[in-house]
């Protein structure tokens, strides 16, 4: 059930103009509990801005999903836009910014995101060899040749993994 709880309308960040229109909805997932949706477009330069968080906000966390069979794939993932995600075992990270969208996807679709990100950066990229190598641990991660970790940074205790095999664990609220 979505229900609209905010509009309003502000200054564009991109061109300034007030004419930026901001809607915010709640929705009640089944797994993943209250989530407040909000969507940002502006009718000048048509710039849009999305996020999906938890409408209650937990303390500073990293949350940690192993992924070890292919059923993995499709646990649920919100991923909160001030969140960063890793896979260790790859040496990739998805980093927060300011154009950074809020998402709700699956483990795949994380994996499909490191690839989209990964052909981005190697097309501008020298090292061929490295590109090659990092799309092969990406390919072995899509069909689970072997276990391997996502990691959720979450500052702001607004992201969230829907399975009871997510570990938890409490950061330190640092400023960087
Ligand atoms: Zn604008």
């Amino acid at each position: 059930m979505i229900q609209q709880v905010t509009s309003l309308t502000v200054r564009c960040p991109i061109c300034k103009r007030e004419t930026m229109q901001v809607s915010e909805y709640t929705y009640s997932a089944p797994l993943a509990g209250n989530l407040l949706l909000s969507i940002s477009k502006c009718s000048s330069c048509g710039y849009t801005y999305r996020d999906v968080r938890l409408l209650e906000s937990k303390p500073p966390r990293r949350i940690i999903y192993k992924v070890e069979n292919p059923d993995d794939l499709r646990t649920l993932i919100i991923r909160s836009s001030s969140s960063s995600i890793i896979i260790p075992e790859i040496g990739l990270s998805i980093e927060p910014g300011p154009a950074s969208y809020g998402f709700i996807t699956t483990v795949e679709g994380i994996i499909d995101r490191f690839f989209e990100v990964l052909e981005a950066v190697c097309n501008d990229f020298s090292n061929k060899k490295s590109c090659e190598e990092v799309r092969r641990l990406l390919s072995d991660a899509k069909e689970v040749k072997k276990p391997y970790t996502i990691i959720i940074v979450d500052p702001d205790g607004t992201s969230y993994i829907a399975s009871n095999k997510a570990i938890i664990e409490p950061i330190a609220n640092r400023k960087t």
